[in-house]
């Protein structure tokens, strides 16, 4: 799925938990960071063979809007690392390896890698055989489910209407909220619950 709907559905996703149990603001922010990052981090290899080698921004660029087939040559190195870093970020065995221990270690789910979880999921039914099919098993095969391609006239239609949905039914029910329950503060003199 395109990155921009990756962080609203993980900001939503956040909003809607943070209804049901406090979630603080940075768990929030680093939720979204972490939906956005899978698909940002695969380009530093590209970006690092432009600033520090014989890159060009014209090849970052086309390598961030690539379809398949049609992506920048670049050298072997940079494409190895751009490949195999996708890969890492898009396998749920990583994901899932990382969660275990971060777990054993802080002895709870550490709430922002659900925002990681979310876009790998979101990503194996988003793409298809022929368009980037998730790598969700990396690293035992690098083969992916054949989904529906978000880049698809339709689809992406439809998944920004279902976003816009999504919003404003979370912003009807935070107003509905507020007027059930207006804001007062106790240690506030100069309102009174009266
Ligand atoms: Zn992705």
């Amino acid at each position: 799925m395109d990155i921009v709907a990756h962080t609203l559905w993980a900001g939503f996703g956040a909003a809607w938990l943070a209804r049901r149990r406090p979630v603080s603001r940075t768990a929030v922010a680093a939720t979204i960071t972490l939906a956005a990052l899978p698909d940002v981090i695969q380009m530093l290899p590209v970006l690092g063979w432009w600033w520090f080698g014989g890159g060009s921004l014209e090849a970052v660029r086309a390598f961030a809007i690539a379809l398949p087939g049609r992506e920048p040559v670049m050298p072997e190195w940079v494409t190895w690392w751009s490949h195999n870093i996708h890969c890492v970020a898009h396998s749920a065995v990583i994901a899932a390896g990382i969660t275990l221990l971060l777990w054993a270690w802080r002895r709870t789910l550490w709430l922002p890698l659900l925002g990681w979880w979310s876009h790998i999921v979101i990503d194996v039914f988003t793409h298809s055989a022929d368009y980037y099919a998730s790598p969700v098993l990396y690293p035992f095969t690098q083969r992916g489910f054949d989904g529906i391609a978000w880049i698809t006239p339709w689809f992406m239609v439809a998944n920004y209407l279902a976003l816009a949905a999504a919003g404003a039914a979370l912003f009807l029910h935070a107003r509905r909220q507020s007027r059930v329950r207006p804001e007062f503060s106790p240690a506030d003199p100069t309102r009174s619950p009266t």
